[in-house]
């Protein structure tokens, strides 16, 4: 695990012996249930450490600074990660933020199979598995409005995901996106939807993951008004026919 501890620690995120032994188990998993069933393409051990692990992390001081808070992250803030898969960037949030109240929404039910492993071998408590599509929960009380951050890494180009997460957060609070290399071509094409869903962009940060050469970034929506209740569409309209 040296990659990540040195690599959390350029990040100024610090990691107890317990965190990185979680991290380890976490990589394990990955490595063992890979073998099964097609979780990541990403298998080598350092690869794991630098494209899933700090990859997540990375958004963790732009989070910080943008509700107020100094590192370590103590606050109970509710977080939902949308289409997680093997469980990115939820679970490295919550191994790294103990006191998150984290949600993982995924459509396919193997990928909640392996991260109920996942939340029972890590020991992690206050995490909620949910098998579901992002249009079908976020027009469901339970889950509408319910969230301070509602973070996605990967499921889907920006302004689909814009109708995906946004629902979710409360007014107020946070979308937390994680993009690569077409993020401001992304974020051109997605603006209608930002704004027609009650969002406004206050960070479109590029960040550096340690050891990795690759470009990346943050982006922070703020949730400034409620969505319409029009929002989502179903159907896979998000996808099909973006705002
Ligand atoms: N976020 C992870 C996984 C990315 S793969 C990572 O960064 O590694 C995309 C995942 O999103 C898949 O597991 C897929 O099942 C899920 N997904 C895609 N569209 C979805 C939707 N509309 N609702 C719920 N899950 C979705």
């Amino acid at each position: 695990m040296q990659t990540l501890i040195s690599g959390a620690n350029s990040l100024r995120i610090p990691l107890s012996s317990e965190q990185i032994e979680q991290f380890r188990v976490y990589a394990a998993l990955l490595a063992e249930w890979n073998q099964r069933m097609n979780l990541t393409a990403i298998t080598d051990s350092v690869e794991v450490q630098k494209k899933h692990f700090l990859d997540c992390l990375v958004g963790l001081p732009l989070v910080a600074e943008e509700v107020g808070a100094s590192m370590p992250l103590k606050r109970a803030l509710a977080c939902v990660d949308i289409g997680t898969g093997a469980g990115f960037p939820g679970v490295p949030l919550k191994i790294a933020w103990p006191a998150l109240k984290l949600t993982l929404v995924d459509g396919t039910a193997k990928k909640i199979r392996f991260l109920e492993e996942v939340v029972r071998a890590l020991g992690l408590e206050n995490v909620n598995l949910v098998q579901g599509r992002a249009e079908e929960l976020g027009r469901n009380r339970r889950f509408r409005g319910q969230f301070d951050l509602a973070a996605a890494r990967a499921v889907a180009r920006l302004n689909t995901l814009t109708e995906y997460v946004l629902p979710f957060v409360r007014q107020g609070g946070l979308a937390v996106i994680y993009k690569g290399p077409n993020a401001a071509e992304e974020f051109m094409e997605a603006r209608n939807a930002i704004e027609l869903l009650g969002g406004e962009a206050v960070r479109f940060a590029p960040v550096v993951v340690p050891a990795l050469d690759e470009e990346r970034r943050v982006l922070l929506i703020k949730k400034l008004r409620k969505t319409h209740r029009l929002y989502p569409r179903q159907q896979g309209l998000p996808r099909k026919a973006p705002l």
